[in-house]
């Protein structure tokens, strides 16, 4: 929202005005009074109730909300692109593809989406079945993919399992031979942005009955994964877990999922050479509520940093056309989607802002007691039943909706007709201090 000599009050007053005016009747604990406390600065109280209104109508706000950039004073929210003028857009009748291939390498099978993105882990456990199950849902719809993460793979999110990628990170919960077989794309999580060196963990208060047999252990027990596979320290190591994978599975695509070290550009070489087919390298700023903001902000190196210099290395290797780079942590909106790419990456994982447009304020209670008090990231029973699979669905839906017509319009404005065109032009950005990224 740009600045105005408005008092805050009145800021919120119109806010909350137009939040009701677009439907957030299902938030009335959304009072004005609490309108300041919502959001921080990546996720400022604009882009939550930006990307609300997304998930409600398909599209872009035309309210005044910022839903392009946050308020961090850094990364993408200070990158604009260099607009060409209008005579240079690419027409309306001439059609724009955002569709990007999850295999680059000639042999092994093809697999395309219609969007340069898809959802990222988040494990039973750490959110609950019927979030799961809304984004398994969502991602069938879009023709794309959603990651179980690594709690185990739900049976209820078996009629979708041409759309779920299954993780196998350190702790090997739920990891079975008939998960990894029924699932396209298998994905080893090495390690995370939001807490590289910290393994994942996931408190005594969540872990179920369910959750524990899910994941073949206690209940009302913490868990913790290691950090890092104790039967990984070198590309030859690695190349052996891939190798165990397509064994088990000879037509999954493997996706390898890394934290973003200083030497970053050394492991995506590396994950080339062991046989990935997609590197998803996971920058600082992007977890749920769970991850301690201690190490969200404060150990690995943010996305921003990390996709250039993977590019960078990948093409002066002669490698780059055959791995696929998906960049994730803290990608919010379609503009760092595109931002992202533009930076060197093929596409983007979205984990936050499908939570955002379930409803998540951001709060950072979801690994407190029963989790989250809006049935997202618990295992409760009760709060579980507060989203309805097929709501959360249509929203996440949605939410892909907004994206895909605002990368449209994106590439149109850059003269592109291709989001392949799009990759590595860093030439088309620039740094702006008070970026809007407006056209
Ligand atoms: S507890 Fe719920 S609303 Fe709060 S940050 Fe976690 S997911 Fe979002």
């Amino acid at each position: 929202m740009q600045k105005t000599e408005k008092s805050i009050e009145q800021l919120i007053a119109e806010k909350h005005t137009a939040a009701l005016h677009h439907g957030f009747h299902l938030w009335p604990q959304l009072g004005t009074a609490m309108m300041p406390a919502l959001g921080d600065f990546r996720w400022t109280a604009d882009l939550i109730l930006a990307t609300w209104l997304q998930a409600e109508t398909g599209r872009e706000p035309e309210n005044g909300l910022e839903y392009r950039i946050g308020n961090s004073g850094g990364g993408f929210d200070l990158l604009d692109f260099k607009w060409l003028a209008r005579e240079q857009w690419v027409p309306e009748d001439i059609p724009v593809s955002t569709a990007i291939s999850l295999n680059r390498r000639p042999t092994d099978r093809k697999i395309e989406i219609p969007l340069p993105v898809y959802g990222g882990g988040m494990s039973y456990g750490s959110i609950s079945e019927h979030i799961m199950l809304a984004r398994a849902m969502a991602a069938t719809e879009w023709n794309t993919y959603t990651s179980t993460g690594e709690g185990g793979y739900p049976d209820s999110l078996t009629p979708f399992k041409d759309h779920v990628i299954t993780q196998v990170a350190t702790g090997m919960f739920g990891v079975r031979e008939e998960t990894i077989q029924k699932a396209p794309i298998v994905e080893f999580k090495y390690a995370q942005g939001a807490k590289p060196g910290l393994g994942g963990h996931l408190l005594g208060d969540k872990t179920t009955m369910a959750v524990a047999k899910m994941r073949e252990s206690v209940p009302w027990v913490s868990l913790f994964s290691p950090f890092p596979f104790h039967s990984v320290y070198s590309v030859e190591d690695h190349k052996k877990h891939i190798d165990w994978i397509r064994t088990i599975n000879p037509t999954a695509l493997v996706c390898v999922k890394v934290s973003t070290p200083t030497d970053i550009d050394m492991v995506a070489v590396g994950s080339y050479y062991a046989g990935a087919h997609i590197l998803q390298i996971d920058g600082s700023y992007g977890g749920t509520g769970a991850a301690p903001e201690i190490a969200k902000k404060n150990i690995s190196m943010p996305v921003e940093f990390a996709i250039p210099k993977v590019h960078r290395y990948l093409v002066q290797e002669g490698i780059r056309d055959e791995i696929v780079v998906m960049a994730s942590g803290g990608i919010r909106t379609a503009y760092d989607v595109a931002k992202a790419i533009a930076l060197g990456a093929d596409g983007c994982v979205l984990g936050t802002s499908e939570l955002v447009a379930l409803g998540c304020t951001r709060c950072s209670n979801c690994e407190r007691g029963r989790g989250c008090p809006f049935g997202l990231t618990t295992t409760d029973p009760e709060l579980t039943l507060l989203v309805d699979p097929e709501w959360g669905a249509m929203r996440i839906a949605n939410l892909y909706q907004s994206f895909a017509s605002q990368l449209v319009s994106i590439l149109r404005r850059l003269g592109l007709r291709d989001i392949s065109q799009l990759r590595g032009r860093t030439d088309l950005l620039q740094y702006t201090k008070n970026s809007t990224s407006r056209g």
